[in-house]
């Protein structure tokens, strides 16, 4: 595995910060970032960062990983409903009871796995329960 640090300089927007788009016009909120509003079409939209806070929707236990992030499993993912309106897909961290639905989560920064060939860091965003 390789970790490319151009590349992740150049993603660290959606990296490390949940950014979004919000309508200027009515108020949508689109995950990921778009030029236009999924809603009403506008172009009108600002670059907003989220929260991070929503409510578990539903969780699964992923028993499969991606070559080098194998240190990882299981892992609990889950669909998360985010305070602005926004639905995403995201792994849970921190987990040591079953998730259940309805949880409160919020967002945190944690380290995905090391590059055995020049031992780079690579860190992403999770959700994690906290009530
Ligand atoms: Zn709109």
């Amino acid at each position: 595995m390789r970790i490319s640090p151009p590349q992740i300089w150049r993603a660290k927007r959606s990296l490390y910060k949940l950014t979004a788009s919000k309508c200027n016009r009515c108020g949508n909120v689109d995950l990921p970032p778009s030029n236009f509003c999924s809603k009403c079409g506008s172009s009108e939209v600002s670059v907003v960062t989220l929260s991070g806070n929503g409510t578990l929707l539903l969780a699964t236990e992923n028993f499969q990983q991606r070559a080098g992030y194998e240190k990882n499993m299981p892992q609990y993912v889950g669909l998360i409903k985010l305070d602005e309106g926004p639905e995403i897909v995201a792994p849970l961290t921190d987990v040591i009871d079953e998730p259940k639905e309805g949880s409160r989560v919020n967002v945190v920064l944690r380290k995905l796995t090391t590059d055995s060939s020049n031992g780079l860091i690579e860190y992403g965003l999770k959700f994690r329960v906290v009530s």
